[in-house]
């Protein structure tokens, strides 16, 4: 944008200074034109008496401040023309004058109708040069009337006029750019603002969220330790008692390690013990971790990896790893009504990928765009009672990364979804 006025603005400039130029020419011709068809009509009475006829010319050219020469002159022969009068008062001189001039001193000669005239010189120098053919009593044309106009002063006008032009350039391109500037910066603070906004609303419905989540496994642990306490209870419900009890405080472990790791990634304290994991067995571990969970549902929950791929290293931190697929394969269970969830490994040229695909309830292009950003809940009836802190897929993320490896979402809402990590492979047994 700034360019383009900038480019408009030196246009404009250029275009009036050659109009004005062509203005001012055009004002010299004129000028020159009534002063030479006044000396044609009082030269051929004074041809004869070249003091006077100087005389006449000085006093015409003291009334005329761009006029800087007003000779009369006579051809002598070809390039050679002899001074009749002239505003310096000299006479008798004979002018050798170019091609180019003595063509245009013939021209004007043989058509005493109209001045002749031209632009002469560079820079400062440059020349307007006029001439008139005075034709005698008889009628015959035998002499020119030769003005000579300085343009210096009229080039440092419009020089002058330009320089003031570029100096206001200047001016507007700072207002311009300062204006770009401020205009920015307040975008700026208007998105951060904006974003600061949605963190604190995010941040807020986590504490909420938070606080009813502890509160939850906590009253339900408090409840059942209430009914243990009481003693008359037999074997088996005391024993489903404490199933209950290890249900809910496992429940309230998981979010308050999140919060924890969320506190570590934030401080960069989290900590990584690389190793050559075969990823096959972390896969089995997780997916025998939930199978009775997912059963509880009615879902199906399977492990399918291909004979290379189970053979495979990568250089991992084995905990950090199942931590990963942990929060993938329970969010899979979480998210999922009907159907069941396949959790499959294979080798893909120079890395080893699992993907994470379950029939649950999907979610839309814009919620997979948002779904890594801390806090994020995708908001849908689908997901309304399901609890959680909208910080694993966060945390999730944060580790693959950091142990070199990606991640990657493809859902349909209504369909499922299909979660996919990668990482180098660094290895196969044997
Ligand atoms: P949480 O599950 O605790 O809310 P996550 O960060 O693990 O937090 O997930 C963020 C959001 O992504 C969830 O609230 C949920 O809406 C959506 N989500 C995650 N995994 C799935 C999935 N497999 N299917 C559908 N939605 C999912």
């Amino acid at each position: 944008m700034g360019v383009l006025i900038c480019t408009a603005f030196i246009f404009t400039a250029y275009r009036f200074a050659s109009v004005a130029q062509g203005a001012q020419q055009q004002l010299m011709n004129d000028r020159a034109g009534w002063m030479l068809d006044g000396i044609v009509v009082f030269v051929p009475e004074i041809m004869a008496q070249p003091n006077v006829l100087s005389e006449r010319l000085a006093a015409l050219v003291a009334e005329n401040e761009t006029v800087k020469d007003l000779v009369v002159l006579v051809r002598q022969g070809t390039g050679r023309w002899s001074v009749l009068a002239s505003n310096a008062r000299t006479w008798g001189e004979v002018r050798q004058v170019d091609q180019f001039m003595d063509t245009l001193y013939r021209s004007a000669l043989s058509d005493p109708t109209s001045p002749y005239s031209t632009v002469l010189g560079t820079g400062d120098d440059r020349r307007f040069v006029t001439a008139r053919a005075i034709v005698d009593t008889s009628g015959v044309a035998h002499a020119l009337a030769v003005s000579e106009q300085h343009l210096s002063q009229a080039d440092k006008l419009l020089a002058d006029s330009m320089r003031t032009s570029f100096y206001i350039l200047g001016g507007v391109l700072g207002a311009i750019l300062l204006f770009f500037f401020r205009h920015a910066r307040i975008i700026d603070y208007a998105t951060l603002y904006k974003k600061q906004l949605e963190v604190d609303e995010m941040k807020d419905s986590f504490i909420s969220m938070a606080s009813h989540e502890l509160k939850s496994p906590l009253t339900v642990i408090r409840g059942y330790i209430e009914f243990l306490k009481e003693g008359s209870l037999g074997d088996s419900e005391r024993a489903e008692y404490l199933r209950r009890i290890d249900v809910s405080a496992d429940e309230l472990r998981g979010l308050i390690d999140d919060i924890l790791d969320v506190s570590r990634i934030e401080m960069g304290r989290m900590r990584f013990s690389p190793d050559r994991v075969k990823v096959s067995e972390v896969c089995r571990e997780v997916v025998d971790m939930f199978s009775a969970q997912a059963g509880a549902k009615g879902l199906t929950l399977v492990f399918e990896p291909t004979t290379e791929a189970s053979d495979a290293f990568v250089r991992v931190d084995r905990g950090r790893l199942k931590q990963v697929l942990v929060n993938l394969v329970s969010n899979a269970v979480k998210y999922t009504v009907t159907g069941g969830i396949r959790v499959t490994e294979q080798l893909e040229y120079d890395r080893l990928t699992v993907a994470v695909r379950d029939t649950g309830v999907g979610m839309t292009a814009e919620d997979q765009q948002k779904l890594f950003a801390k806090f994020y809940r995708v908001e849908a009836a689908e997901t309304k009672g399901v609890a959680g802190t909208g910080l694993g897929l966060w945390i999730t993320k944060y580790i693959t990364e950091h142990m070199g490896g990606v991640i990657a979402v493809e859902s349909i809402k209504g369909d499922g979804s299909r979660f996919v990590i990668s990482f180098p492979l660094q290895g196969r047994e044997g």
